[in-house]
């Protein structure tokens, strides 16, 4: 599957989002529907359809998805406090946008397990 998702129209600013970093590999913006205090998500700019299609190839560039949350919840000021990187994998995992992206949530002390 490659088809274009809603995440491609985030990337080329056809349809707007809360942008909070971007750099030549990924982009991270505001979870339209948080789940938490701050929730944002990052994505690669290019398309990988689930976390089954991370490979030696592209795992530089999903590291890089980590990089950026790091460098987001400095700025934002939340690393020391903590926070949760989540990425859900097809339907019992919850996906429902088909491109990889890294939940961020933060701001409470968030609840285990996670259902
Ligand atoms: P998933 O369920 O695939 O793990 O997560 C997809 C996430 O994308 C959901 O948390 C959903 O709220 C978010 N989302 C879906 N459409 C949009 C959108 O158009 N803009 C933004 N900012 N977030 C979206």
């Amino acid at each position: 599957m490659t088809n274009e998702t809603i995440f491609d129209k985030i990337i080329d600013r056809t349809i707007p989002a809360d942008i909070l970093y971007e750099d030549d590999y990924v982009l991270a913006f505001k979870d339209i529907n948080p789940q938490a205090p701050i929730h944002f998500l990052v994505i690669p700019k290019i398309q990988i359809v689930t976390a089954n299609d991370i490979n030696d190839q592209n795992a530089e560039l999903v590291g890089k998805l980590y990089v950026a949350a790091a460098k987001i919840a400095k700025q934002m000021g939340f690393a020391d406090d903590g926070y949760r990187c989540v990425m859900n994998c097809n339907n019992d995992g919850g996906q429902t946008v088909y491109h990889i992206h890294l939940h961020v949530l933060a701001g409470k002390p968030l609840g285990w397990p996670p259902y």
